[in-house]
């Protein structure tokens, strides 16, 4: 992996703070990263992990240390990395991680414990770490990465010295995917579209990056079809899917039904998601009136949340598409709308 801090783009604030405590020796037994996903928590934790553990007298980490090298090669025996397995983390996992905190460090005199989306350890995995962070061993630090979409447990986040990370302006972003290389015509549409998420920006500008948006255009175009054999086909093509692939789908799916909120309420084109697709969504617009895409919206994280646990994905597709299908015959009064969906 990298070693350099320039690679974590738009984070100044927290890289200061991190980069501060390196410079100072002063790191708090347990660190939390808090900020929404694919926005560099973990790259920066990484750096972090291989700040404390190299052994170079310099700016941290030095990254060719026999320890940084170690890391480099992911390989370090001082460092451990937990992350969710399948949707959650389990006390499984954490047993493990308990034994890794009872050995001596190997290399140096510190060791890492990284745990990432922390917010998904199962109660009993939490309850199990507890004491661990409340009074690590001699020279174990603890990094914790948190997304947004559950709140901690106050007893994890109460012993973690918290550092927030945030999304990135689409400007920065842009400039940030220009200056590793991607092509600028691109680098605009992916900056808008993946909501100030570098992680996603990435993810977006591989070949095939765009095939789950343009699943989700293709389902919120058979949804204006008179019968329903389209959405039949579309549902069973995407029930195939992996959960983690089908929410991202629906995560796109959100993105097109917000951006025709802006569309509709003439709110400008420039803070379109989809800003490549605007021309489509002027011509979808008129088929989604605003309730029934904010009642959409509500039904498609449902949804979301519902596959997210464990549903039945298939059965879960079905019973929004059935829902969406019979506003769009019978239409929808949307009540609730106290504040923006998105
Ligand atoms: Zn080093």
């Amino acid at each position: 992996m990298t070693m350099n801090w320039d690679e974590v783009v738009g984070q100044q604030g927290a890289v200061d703070i991190v980069r501060a405590m390196l410079a100072t020796d002063r790191i708090p037994h347990a660190l939390l990263f808090s900020g929404p996903s694919g926005i560099g928590k973990a790259l920066t934790a990484k750096l972090v992990a291989a700040g404390i553990l190299c052994s170079a007298g310099g700016d941290k980490p030095c990254g060719c240390c026999q320890s940084c090298l170690l890391f480099g090669r992911g390989a370090h025996p001082d460092f451990i990395q937990v992350v969710p397995d399948g949707a959650t983390i389990k006390i499984d996992q954490i047993r493990m991680l308990k034994s890794f905190a009872a050995l001596t460090p190997s290399v140096g005199e510190a060791r890492v414990c990284l745990i990432e989306d922390a917010e998904v350890m199962t109660v009993q995995a939490a309850n199990s770490i507890l004491k661990l962070l409340e009074e690590p061993p001699n020279g174990l630090v603890f990094i914790l990465t948190a997304g947004t979409g559950k709140p901690l447990l106050p007893t994890i986040l109460s012993r973690c010295r918290k550092v927030a990370f945030c999304l990135l302006p689409a400007n920065a972003l842009e400039q940030a995917l220009v200056r590793k290389g991607y092509n600028a015509e691109a680098s605009a549409v992916i900056a808008h579209l993946s909501g100030g998420r570098m992680g996603k920006a990435i993810a977006l500008l591989a070949p095939d990056g765009l095939e789950f948006r343009d699943m989700a255009l293709a389902l919120l175009r058979d949804i204006q079809q008179q019968d329903m054999t389209a959405v039949w086909s579309q549902s069973s093509k995407l029930s195939s899917l992996a959960a983690k692939d089908l929410i991202s789908v629906l995560e796109f799916f959100l993105y097109l039904l917000r951006d025709l909120l802006v569309v509709a309420g003439r709110y400008g084109e420039q803070l379109l998601y989809n800003i490549d697709l605007a021309q489509e969504l002027a011509d979808l617009v008129a088929d989604w009136p605003e309730g029934r895409s904010m009642a959409a919206v509500t039904a498609v994280k449902n949804t979301m949340r519902a596959i997210d646990g464990n549903a039945n994905s298939r059965l879960a597709l079905e019973d929004l598409l059935i829902k969406l299908k019979d506003w769009q015959e019978k239409g929808v009064q949307y009540v609730n709308s106290s504040r923006y969906p998105l």
